[in-house]
């Protein structure tokens, strides 16, 4: 009886809908039965129940209206694949009866059904290309950014996946990938981090509405996904990713998303998962070098409106080198210094502030205080360092000083020539090799490096 029901039902909507259609998505469903005016039909996953729903709800419901009369109804049952049935939690996403989405259409959940999503898309508006500072630190990324940006899903970027440590930038460069195509209102956008979305899906879990959730993730357009790490062994959630992920990308919609680390390395994440991160393109931000560090304290003092001496944002730029977020802390930090005791920004104030920021300044021996000791012991002053003046005595302990500075701080040889002067690194190099070639072969000055070094150790110490 359900066969032949379902027969003429196939009549009736071979007529109504495209070949290839209809072979695709038509011709794989097997009649199961007809009981009470319901009509049950067999698909193989779930994908493909949703794709009916959402395609051809109204073709079917006319359908089998003329076969079984008004008041009849559809019911699913959907074929576990075995990918789904080795992990329990697919379970929960096993659709086999459909009375409460009796002749409901997709297109119309409201997002205010799902807790913790409120339809609006989360993008944070200060965040823009504009005043993303391009360095070699970012420049794949950035680059691969807009061209994504202007053409969501058409590139071969997708996934876009950007990883870098903590303050590099990583949730600057993809939301300004969403305000970019933000100016065309047509595309559905949502940036989520993974941690509001694990949330989320175990909301839905609780509340029951896991398939409205799903729904609604599906129907966007650019889905930005912020600190995927963050799923590390969240099993369930990786699971409603995995199949949102699919379904988007299957249907050529733009993926982006984040992490703290190379794909390779997200230990805790399913394989099937990580192996589809490299489909697209993977694009790693690193430590802004000194350049881009003085354009990004620049921007930054500029957006605010201030003047800050260059002496300063150089030495800002030199002192801080460990990431962006940092920066920008020192940067409102001397401005709120500043502002409080009513004086102006210079160095002495920076160097004061940065004292109180930068632990690691503090903890360890600095090249200011090589440069005392140093000068100190040779008898020289400490500006003598960092002049021009090429007079032996000072040339030696000038060496010296860079010597120390390269062996007891953490300073680039860069960094280190512009403590000295603003000298070339070279100039460094050349410093540091000459001291070496002294203690080969000068036993006096063997003795007064050796001295140094305990002077300087007992500050370490
Ligand atoms: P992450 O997400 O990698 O931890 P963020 O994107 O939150 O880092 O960046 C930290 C801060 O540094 C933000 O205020 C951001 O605006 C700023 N920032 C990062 N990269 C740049 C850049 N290239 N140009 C300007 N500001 C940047
Ligand atoms: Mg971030």
């Amino acid at each position: 009886m359900h066969e032949l029901i379902w027969k003429n039902c196939l009549k009736y909507i071979k007529e109504r809908i495209p070949n290839q259609s209809f072979s695709t998505w038509f011709e794989p469903i097997k009649p199961l039965k007809s009981e009470d005016n319901v009509l049950t039909i067999q698909v193989p996953n779930q994908f493909f129940y949703e794709w009916l729903e959402e395609h051809f709800v109204h073709t079917l419901k006319e359908a089998i209206s003329r076969e079984m009369g008004s008041g009849s109804r559809l019911e699913y049952s959907v074929v576990m694949t075995d990918e789904h049935k080795s992990n329990a939690n697919a379970t929960s996403l096993k659709i086999n009866n459909l009375e409460d989405r009796k002749g409901t259409n997709h297109k119309g959940i409201n997002p205010a059904f799902i807790e913790g999503l409120n339809g609006e898309n989360s993008l944070n508006p200060t965040y823009t290309f504009d005043n993303f500072i391009e360095g070699d630190c970012n420049r794949l990324g950035r680059s691969a950014g807009l061209a994504v940006a202007k053409k969501p899903g058409v590139t071969s970027f997708n996934p876009l996946m950007i990883y870098g440590g903590v303050g590099l930038g990583k949730t600057h460069l993809v939301q300004a990938i969403g305000n970019r195509i933000r100016t065309d209102d047509a595309k559905k956008i949502i940036y989520v981090t993974s941690e509001k979305f694990t949330n989320q899906v175990i909301n839905s879990f609780t509340n029951k509405n896991i398939q409205n959730f799903i729904s609604y993730y599906r129907k966007v357009d650019i889905l930005i996904f912020d600190d995927v790490q963050f799923l590390r062994d969240k099993e369930k959630t990786q699971e409603i990713f995995f199949y949102i992920f699919n379904h988007l990308h299957q249907a050529g919609k733009q993926i982006v998303m984040t992490s703290d680390c190379a794909p390779k390395d997200l230990k805790g994440l399913q394989d099937r998962l990580v192996s589809r991160f490299k489909w697209g393109l993977t694009a790693d931000l690193q430590q802004p070098a000194f350049e881009t560090r003085m354009a990004i304290i620049q921007q930054k003092i500029q957006e605010d409106g201030i003047k800050i001496p260059d002496e300063v944002v150089e030495y800002i730029a030199y002192t801080v080198d460990t990431n962006i977020r940092e920066l920008e802390g020192v940067v409102v930090s001397l401005i709120a210094h500043a502002s409080l005791m009513r004086i102006a920004i210079d160095l002495e104030l920076a160097k004061r502030v940065l004292k109180n920021i930068v632990k690691e300044i503090d903890s360890e021996v600095g090249i200011d205080y090589i440069q005392k000791t140093v000068s100190d012991y040779f008898r020289v002053s400490q500006d003598d360092l960092k002049a021009k003046t090429r007079k032996k005595e000072i040339v030696i302990a000038r060496q010296v000083a860079m010597y120390f500075s390269k062996d007891y701080t953490n300073h680039s040889l860069k960094s280190i020539g512009y403590y000295f002067g603003g000298r070339d690194h070279s100039t460094v190099i050349h410093a540091l090799q000459s001291v070496s070639d002294m203690l080969d072969t000068d036993a006096r000055f063997r003795y007064s490096v050796d001295e140094l070094k305990k002077k300087l150790k007992m500050r370490t110490a």
